[in-house]
């Protein structure tokens, strides 16, 4: 839990959470540990403006069904399922108009009400995704972050035969890889500073996997000189968003999910404009377009997260699994919880 608006967690007993008439209750079995987690508790600036202790943290997360409310008829107990940890109004001109994932009255388990880090979790019925009966608890409980990826890969991007720079290999960026791998990117040259993170993104099928310091020749070589097709910018480093712009091909573009710290200066006439680029922004997963194409891919055998997860903790565990994620030695880390 946050208990008090200050650094660090504690674990705690807290009463099992009770549910609404279209909820269901999630025994939950695993739960994976994000960036935003190590935000909360390092109790930054952002979490300091965004969230009230105390609550319980935690978005990622797969389980089993104990409890259905009394208006929920397509959920059972005993379901295997993950959830959508954004939980939206359904009723504004954005979640009419298929565009839920910006919903201005976004909730997001474990930041804005209790999250997954516990034996229990409260889920509207509406959020559930049930997980196929081959697919592991613990992959069920990375959905998020992989539907990040997905979000970010496959959405008005053109893939097949496309090059793809992904800048920044941490776990979403080496989803991403996997994923344009997947979906028959003919060159997917991959950079990071961690040569760790460079390891994994070619494990997941990175053809070229540089350092920074050498993207720029990477992709000239791969390119012909052109630039790539596709940017997956997956780093929210300045340097990196810089250099996307930089090595896109001019009317190529650049999918934007790594979240820069501070406000950052782009020169839009030569960076932008004069390049003819599409800059798409990504937030969150599609509801539920996102959803389909991560269980597709799944199913399709093609795509397997498993070499991105390298760390797997007890809930005990928390403090030393905030330090795995800052210490840059991980790639995705994982609660096993029950
Ligand atoms: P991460 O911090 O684990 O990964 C970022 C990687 O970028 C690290 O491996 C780091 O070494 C690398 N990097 C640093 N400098 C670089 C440079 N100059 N060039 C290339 N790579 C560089 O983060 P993650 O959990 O994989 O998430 C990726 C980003 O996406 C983060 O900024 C995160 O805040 C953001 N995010 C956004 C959304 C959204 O909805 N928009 C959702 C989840 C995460
Ligand atoms: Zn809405």
């Amino acid at each position: 839990m946050k208990e008090t608006a200050g650094p660090g967690f504690v674990l705690r007993e807290v009463p099992e959470p009770s549910i609404r008439d279209d909820e269901v209750l999630i025994q939950v079995r695993r739960a994976g540990v994000c960036g935003t987690d190590v935000h909360i508790y390092e109790w930054d600036d952002w979490a300091r403006g965004r969230c009230r202790p105390p609550f319980v943290v935690g978005h990622e997360f797969a389980g089993d069904v104990v409890q259905v409310g009394a208006l929920v008829e397509n959920v059972k107990v005993g379901d295997r399922v993950t959830a959508e940890g954004h939980i939206v109004d359904g009723m504004c001109l954005l979640c009419r108009t298929g565009n839920a994932h910006v919903c201005p009255h976004t909730k997001i388990i474990g930041v804005d009400r209790d999250g997954c880090f516990a034996e229990y979790i409260a889920m509207p019925a509406t959020n559930v995704w049930h997980l196929d009966a081959n697919v592991s608890y613990e992959i069920g409980g990375i959905h998020d972050p992989m539907g990040n990826a997905f979000h970010t890969a496959l959405t008005h991007t053109e893939i097949p035969g496309a090059t793809v720079l992904v800048t920044g290999c941490g776990p979403i960026g080496c989803f991403a890889v996997g994923i344009c791998k997947a979906a028959g990117a003919s060159r997917i040259i991959a950079s990071d500073v961690n040569p760790k993170r460079l390891e994994l993104a070619r494990r997941m099928g990175a053809h070229d996997t540089v350092h920074p310091s050498e993207a720029a020749t990477a992709v000239e070589r791969a390119t012909g000189g052109y630039g790539v097709d596709v940017v997956l910018e997956m780093s929210g480093v300045p340097a990196a968003i810089h250099q996307a712009f930089a090595l896109v091909r001019v009317g190529g573009r650049v999918q934007m999910l790594g979240i820069p710290a501070k406000p950052m200066e782009v020169n839009f006439a030569s960076e932008v404009i004069f390049k003819g680029i599409t800059i798409y922004g990504v937030v969150g997963r599609r509801m539920y377009d996102t959803w389909h194409q991560m269980t597709r891919f799944l199913r399709s055998g093609e795509f397997d997260p498993t070499p991105v997860i390298t760390h797997r903790f007890p809930l005990e565990g928390f403090d030393d699994a905030i330090h795995a994620i800052k210490s840059g030695e991980a790639g995705k880390v994982v609660f096993e919880i029950a």
